[in-house]
């Protein structure tokens, strides 16, 4: 049988694909850097995050001074090369970060991880100039930006955004609403994607164009605050643009080319929300781990009793299957390969990985799962948003399916 396979693979090379292609450079062991970033970040979560979480979902309020503590650090911006006064950290640095994050509070890992969000297609396919003035800025003071490509009709489907740009004379004209926009009431910059081109024939790879508008542009008006589920430290808000002017050189990427802009960034951006569930999927396990050998049933801890102990197993399975897929998202990255595939099964793995960890965990703390004086109830509210938010599980796995098709064709 293995003969006739061989003979079979020489003859019908594409009756076997490559489904799942070879990584180079893949290794667990972090550098000196990374160690360092990893034991910053971690124990900074620990001082700074992990003792204010509660408040900041309890309160709402914006975590201005836990930002400004990890600003302090470096903790924010990580990705901003260099050049524009940023650290210029690695994809799997930024993730560490990220997680490390992640595990103290998810909604204070996305106010901060909000910036890299809106700054990611700067990075990507910003002018020169446009990263002077734009990152530059991020990397002086504290300071956040917003990523605002939702609307009320346009979430999934991003090819039927509203909001418009004309152009007229050297500058464009925006008008239109976004929705869900995370740290949308304390923006300095947003980046805004419209469509540039009314005519619906028009193919969407030329229809739309991205820019950086300033929030305190005329014509830019805040909603209120959302009052969400969970990551309540997170801002969330809608905003309009009426009769916004912005001047042409803050178009990023070619005008016309938003579209590839704002697809070719999930590959950098969904890896770095993969990270966070990842933080959060360990945290629920730490604290059902921890729990289950302080509590007592029948004469004994509950670890003791196999069916906890086979729910902190699959905790524990679900974490480290979903880290595999994110840092392997995170080498292809790093490396200048193609990573969508990867990215979108990290996406959706870290997704499912914290929502049902988190859910386990309630039930290993029983009825003192259910109730605000434990941590675990807030992870399970937190978490929910992994699977809606930077794509849902279902546009994953439609991404994920694509992939794999092309891979037979
Ligand atoms: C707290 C929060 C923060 C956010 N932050 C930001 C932000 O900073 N910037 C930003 O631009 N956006 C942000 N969003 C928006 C978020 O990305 C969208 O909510 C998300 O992409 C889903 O879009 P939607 O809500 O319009 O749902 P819809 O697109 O209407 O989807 C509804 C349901 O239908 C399913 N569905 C839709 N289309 C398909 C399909 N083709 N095949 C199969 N199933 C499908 C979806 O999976 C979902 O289950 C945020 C949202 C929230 C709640």
């Amino acid at each position: 049988m293995a003969l006739v396979g061989r003979i079979s693979r020489q003859l019908f090379p594409r009756l076997y694909p490559v489904v799942s292609s070879s990584a180079r450079n893949i290794s667990f062991n972090l550098n000196d850097q990374q160690t360092e970033i990893l034991e910053t970040t971690r124990k900074f979560t620990l001082d700074e995050v992990v003792p204010t979480a509660a408040h900041y979902d309890e309160t709402g309020d914006y975590p201005w001074e836990v930002l400004q503590k990890a600003f302090d650090l470096g903790l924010m911006n990580t990705t901003i090369s260099e050049d524009y006064g940023g650290l210029g950290l690695s994809l799997l640095e930024a993730c560490i970060v990220q997680e490390e994050i992640g595990f103290g509070c998810t909604g204070i890992a996305t106010a901060l991880g909000g910036n890299s969000l809106a700054e990611s297609p700067v990075i990507i396919a910003g002018s020169h100039e446009l990263k002077k003035k734009y990152l530059g800025r991020m990397t002086e003071e504290l300071l956040v930006a917003a990523y605002g490509v939702t609307e009320p009709s346009a979430g999934s489907d991003v090819a039927s955004t509203r909001t418009s740009s004309r152009k007229i004379g050297d500058d464009y004209v925006i008008n239109g609403s976004k929705m869900w926009i995370t740290n949308c009431g304390h923006a300095n910059w947003f980046f805004v994607f419209t469509r540039s081109d009314p005519d619906p024939k028009c193919p969407a790879a030329k229809a739309f164009t991205a820019f950086v508008v300033d929030a305190d542009s005329p014509g830019v008006t805040v909603g209120r605050k959302e009052w969400n589920m969970g990551q309540r430290a997170s801002d969330t808000r809608g905003v309009t643009f009426d009769e916004v002017v912005v001047p042409a050189d803050n178009v990023v990427g070619e005008p016309g080319g938003g579209f590839k802009v704002a697809m070719k960034c999930f590959d950098k951006t969904r890896p770095t929300v993969g990270a966070m569930s990842l933080g959060l999927a360990r945290r629920a396990l730490d604290e059902a781990t921890k729990y289950s050998m302080e509590r007592k049933t029948m004469g004994k801890q509950i670890f003791k009793h196999q069916a906890v102990l086979f729910m902190l197993s699959d905790m524990a399975m679900r974490y480290e299957l979903a880290k595999l897929a994110v840092w392997r998202s995170c080498a292809d990255y790093d490396e200048g390969r193609r990573n969508t595939y990867y990215a979108s099964i990290g996406k959706l793995y870290g997704a499912i990985a914290a929502n049902k960890n988190a859910s386990d965990s309630v039930q290993v703390f029983g009825g003192n799962g259910y109730n605000k004086d434990y941590p675990v109830e807030k992870l399970m509210r937190d978490a929910k948003i992994f699977q809606i938010y930077e794509g849902t599980d279902q546009i994953q796995k439609l991404i994920i399916g694509r992939e794999h098709m092309t891979k037979y064709f």
